[in-house]
């Protein structure tokens, strides 16, 4: 090779090293610096010609990056080694200027034809944006790991098959499972059976491609076998760079929720089904929400009542003020309690005891109102009836008071006058004025009866009887009492139930009901008398309070006539109470009808309507036994035998006038005023035949002085007249079936009858 050929060769290596796109330093076999390239110069921040000839460790100071300490150039190794050395990682490349580049290099030896080692070359590069993205890359894997690893929610990878590959802190300790035990798992084990295939087919949607989330709500038993509710999401990680594809999904416990849900759907099952109305309306009083019971008792739905206000409900019975202060209450805050009379859907009212209550929210401003409401109707007719019965009783009390002692006195004055009119001729001047005081008096007498039957204070002799054939016997007379423009219908019952009453009583009770029917009926019209056998059972006696469960014989009197509107139908069992002009009424028709049936353990109903006509319902309770036969009285007045009869009475009028008509009759007659003077008189006259006395006297009473004679003669007969005294009649209330009865007050006639059937029986 030519010299100008070797220059051009030489100036050609020259331009290639300096146009290499790494630095480049070469070095002498001393270590000093021969040559520097362009880029060498730009990161080391030396000019060729100053670093040449100066120690590399001058030019060229290396760090390691996390301890900041010196490190030898790899040129010393190359030269005492004789090998290609690289750097470590980590280095950073001090410059001149005071700038710190990350590097990496290798030192290699330079040798002449020889072999022998006559230098270094060191080639290093830049490494500043591989760093820098090597960097972020590691800081980002580490922001995933820590987030995976603290995120607050249970995070899982799962393997396409369900097994554990990765699973976060969170979801250990929700779950009660180390990592360690999890990656034996698959996620399967922890789902109950029963919610396991839902499970199975979220992972096949998310393999198909079929779903690229797919969330559900499930339970997870854990470690210790309890269970917990969770909110799964998961979606798949595909397959990439030959790692296989994975689910991930995060897990959040809602037990807490699903607890809180669990007591909401019970509590608005609770209130749904109470047996309070419950409403709840908005701010403005709008309804938004009405449950089942407020549909039963207002008739409306709860399409219809959502969106309206609660005045579709007002019944006009209260006053704006009601409202107003109702209103005034709530809307400040506190809680309303009041009784409310309310129209339902179909116009009828109906009474319920309310309590409306504000509803706050978390600010303590109103967001609603929520109103329980009970329906009190039913107690509240109850509690009228009941002080109605009470009503009842008083003013039973009263009047059977003042009967009872009129009634004595009317006997009086009837025997004497009978008495009178008995002692003159056939044509006295004053026979006209007797006769007139009799009937005045026997009028009055009719009067007084039916009082003492409202008081429950008539003494009555009830016996077991068919009301059919009672009822049957009556019919006759009822046809001409209400006359010929009304018609009357007798449908009885076939085998009606035997009751025990008075049968006095039941053609009181059919006298007064056809005669208050003759009366309703304006001109023309019909009466229905039936019976039937009737059984009311429990739920039936629920929804009519007053009723007893049982077998009853009911007897019903039904008219075409005018009906009663309320305020009548309230009052008309009261004594006195008539809607009748002066004169025509007394008003003690239903009274006496009422305590008759009080009497005998019946109750009774009326159904009535203004222009509807009425229907009175009695019902007796069914007896066993055989009905009675009822005798036909006779007609004839007689007379005694000379009989010796002991009257006991201590009112001394009735006394006289009991002796005085059975002595004109025929009788031999013995008086005592009271029992112990009867039983002294009793001692001393053994023949006499029948004991006529007073129930009720005091010191003694009738029955046992009955008794008390009966031992000292043996088939003595007696004849009880009623003394009307309340005590006997409460404490008893009727006297035994068979026990012969004389009523006060008595016509001749009557203690006549009496006498003679009680001596002949
Ligand atoms: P009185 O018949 O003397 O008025 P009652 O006690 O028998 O007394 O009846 C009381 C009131 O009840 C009557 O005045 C009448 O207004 C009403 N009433 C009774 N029965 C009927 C009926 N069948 N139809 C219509 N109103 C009746
Ligand atoms: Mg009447």
């Amino acid at each position: 090779m030519d010299k100008s050929a070797l220059r051009a060769t030489l100036e050609r290596q020259s331009v290639i090293l300096r146009s290499i796109g790494d630095a480049v330093i070469a070095t002498d076999s001393g270590g000093d610096v021969e040559l520097m390239n362009p880029v060498a110069e730009a990161l080391t921040g030396w000019k060729e010609e100053d670093a040449r000839g100066r120690p590399l460790a001058e030019v060229f100071r290396i760090v390691n990056e996390e301890t900041r300490a010196e490190l030898e150039s790899p040129v010393a190794r190359v030269l005492r080694e004789g090998v290609v050395v690289r750097l470590a990682n980590h280095t950073l490349l001090l410059s001149r200027d005071g700038r710190e580049i990350p590097i990496t290099d290798s030192g290699a030896p330079i040798r002449d034809e020889s072999g022998a080692i006559t230098g270094v070359v060191l080639v290093f590069r830049d490494q500043t944006a591989e760093r820098e993205a090597q960097a972020r890359l590691l800081e980002s894997g580490e922001m995933f790991r820590a987030t995976f690893e603290q995120a607050a929610v249970g995070m899982i990878l799962l393997s396409l098959d369900g097994g554990f590959l990765r699973a976060n802190r969170f979801f250990m300790g929700m779950t009660g499972y180390s990592a360690h035990e999890l990656y034996s798992m698959n996620i399967m084990d922890m789902i109950p059976p029963e919610d396991r295939a839902m499970g199975m087919d979220c992972m096949r949607q998310l393999k198909d491609g079929k779903a690229l989330t797919c969330g559900t709500e499930k339970r997870l038993v854990r470690r210790d076998g309890s269970l917990i509710w969770v909110e799964m999401a998961a979606s798949l990680v595909e397959e990439m760079e030959g790692v296989p594809g994975y689910f991930v999904v995060s897990a959040k416990d809602i037990t807490g929720r699903k607890e809180a849900e669990r007591q909401l759907r019970m509590l608005s099952v609770a209130v749904e089904q109470a047996g309070e109305s419950i409403v709840v309306t908005d701010r403005a009083g709008n309804i938004q929400y009405v449950n089942k019971a407020f549909e039963r008792t207002t008739g409306y739905t709860r399409q219809e009542a959502i969106g309206q206000n609660p005045r579709i409900l007002k019944s006009g019975k209260h006053d704006e003020g009601f409202y107003r202060r109702l209103w005034k209450t709530i809307s400040s805050g506190r809680t309303w309690q009041g009784r409310f009379v309310n129209r339902r859907k179909d116009g009828t009212l109906y009474t319920e005891d309310v309590v409306i209550s504000p509803v706050f929210d978390e600010s303590g401003s109103i967001v609603n109102y929520v109103a329980g409401k009970y329906d009190v109707t039913e107690h509240v007719k109850v509690e009228a009836q009941f002080q109605q019965a009470q009503k009842m009783e008083s003013v039973g009390r009263l009047a059977g008071g003042v009967a009872h002692d009129f009634n004595n006195m009317l006997g009086v004055i009837m025997g004497y006058a009978e008495l009178a009119l008995s002692r003159i001729g056939q044509d006295s001047p004053v026979r006209g004025h007797l006769e007139k005081i009799l009937s005045a008096a026997e009028r009055s007498t009719g009067i007084i009866q039916q009082l003492l039957a409202f008081a429950k204070r008539q003494p009555a002799a009830p016996v077991v009887l068919d009301i059919n054939k009672t009822a049957e016997g009556m019919l006759k007379m009822l046809k001409r009492l209400i006359g010929e423009d009304i018609a009357l219908e007798w449908l009885p019952g076939p085998d009606l139930w035997k009751v025990k009453i008075d049968p006095a009583q039941v053609d009181q009770i059919l006298v007064n009901l056809c005669v208050n029917a003759r009366d309703a009926i304006a001109d023309v019209g019909k009466i229905t008398i039936e019976t039937a056998n009737v059984h009311l059972d429990e739920a039936y006696c629920a929804d009519h309070p007053g009723l007893v469960p049982g077998d009853y014989a009911m007897l019903a009197v039904s008219d075409t006539g005018c009906g009663m509107d309320k305020e009548t139908l309230e009052k008309a069992f009261e004594p006195f109470f008539t809607t009748k002009e002066v004169g025509k009424g007394t008003g003690l028709g239903l009274a006496t009808v009422y305590g008759i049936v009080k009497q005998n353990s019946g109750f009774i109903n009326i159904y009535s309507e203004p222009g509807q006509g009425t229907t009175i319902k009695i019902y007796l309770p069914r007896v066993g036994g055989e009905a009675a036969e009822i005798k036909e009285a006779p007609k004839a007045v007689p007379g005694g035998r000379g009989e010796t009869v002991l009257v006991v009475e201590d009112e001394e009028a009735i006394l006289d006038l009991a002796a005085t008509m059975l002595e004109r009759l025929g009788y031999r007659v013995l008086r005592a005023r009271t029992a112990e003077k009867a039983i002294e008189i009793a001692g001393l006259h053994r023949e006499i035949r029948l004991l006529l006395t007073d129930v009720v006297m005091p010191g003694m009473n009738g029955r046992d002085l009955a008794g008390r004679l009966s031992a000292i003669s043996p088939g003595l007969k007696v004849l009880y007249m009623s003394g009307y005294t309340a005590n006997v009649i409460a404490h008893h209330g009727v006297l035994d079936e068979g026990v012969k009865f004389l009523q006060k007050p008595f016509t001749l006639s009557d203690i006549a009858l009496k006498v003679r059937e009680a001596i002949d029986a």
